[in-house]
């Protein structure tokens, strides 16, 4: 394993990028599926691991993974 992980200071994210939506891993039909958040949870896409996420969600790679994402970024990904 390469992992590679840059140490970032998560304090600046600020709260402009939190997670208001969950999008369930795409299933065969292809649908997409999306409920609210209730909790209180960081925008994935804030995430060191970010693309890596977005590929194996975006593929089908990882059945279980779930994106958690702010309206802003599911919509610049075209979930929304
Ligand atoms: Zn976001």
């Amino acid at each position: 394993m390469n992992r590679q992980e840059p140490k970032k200071q998560e304090a600046a994210v600020g709260t402009e990028c939190r997670a208001e939506f969950i999008f369930y891993a795409r299933n065969q039909t292809g649908k997409l599926r999306s409920v609210e958040v209730l909790g209180d949870y960081a925008c994935d896409f804030r995430r060191p691991d970010w693309a890596h996420r977005w590929s194996d969600w975006n593929f089908g790679q990882n059945p279980y993974l779930n994106l958690f994402l702010c309206a802003k970024h599911a919509r610049e990904f075209g979930l929304m």
